[in-house]
């Protein structure tokens, strides 16, 4: 089995990548194991950010190393919050909180589009010249109200317009298939057997 360190504390997150590459051969290990600090997210672009946080893992821990940036784009906010989605409204991160500063800025505003956006980067050695990269976007529309006590983040607030549900009502087996964050999974592991470890 290969190895590869995930630059992420979210267990939900390393369960699923656990799932979808153990049929690769591969192992997946998080940062946790290797005492590895959250790295610094300063880029303006999800894929920057994806790249500094997986170079970081893989600098400390010297094995390939895999990690996402995701957020939500508001086309009436001029894509806000964007890479900022996690801390929009400020430290300590709050999605109670980031949900009230965004149904604030929304109050009145006619055009409810918004996306999702998830961008993965793999690298294979910290100065890895080329890094596998794979997005994805999950677009629909911003409700006034909370819909559904699934998911997190902004979920209970984003419809779906296919399913005409919220990111909090649909099955995760759903949600995992058609968000951004699916959408670059999959991506990534047509790129992962073509290019394997
Ligand atoms: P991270 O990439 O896990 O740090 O996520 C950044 C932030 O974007 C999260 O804290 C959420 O606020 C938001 N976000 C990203 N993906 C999702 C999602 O699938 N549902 C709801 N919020 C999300």
């Amino acid at each position: 089995m290969k190895r590869l360190v995930i630059a992420t504390g979210n267990a939900g997150k390393l369960r699923e990548f656990r799932e979808l590459l153990a049929p690769l051969g591969i192992t997946v290990l998080p940062q946790s194991d290797f005492n590895v600090a959250a790295a610094e997210e300063p880029h303006c672009t999800f894929v920057e950010n994806a790249l500094a946080k997986a170079r970081h893992a893989a600098r400390i821990t010297g094995l390939p190393a895999l990690a996402d940036d995701s957020g939500l784009c508001v086309d009436a906010l001029g894509g806000a919050p964007g890479v900022q989605s996690a801390v929009y409204a400020g430290h300590p991160r709050s999605d109670a909180r980031n949900n009230q500063k965004l149904m604030e800025a929304m109050q009145g505003v006619v055009n409810r589009a918004a996306h999702y956006h998830c961008a993965l980067v793999l690298v294979r050695r910290p100065d890895d010249p080329e890094p596998l990269i794979a997005e994805g976007q999950w677009h629909g529309t911003l409700l006034d109200a909370p819909r559904g006590n699934g998911g997190f983040g902004y979920d209970p607030y984003f419809l779906d317009p296919e399913y005409r549900q919220t990111g909090g009502e649909l099955p995760l087996e759903v949600k995992n298939r058609i968000s951004h964050r699916g959408k670059a999974l999959a991506l990534l592991l047509e790129k992962l057997k073509q290019y394997p470890l």
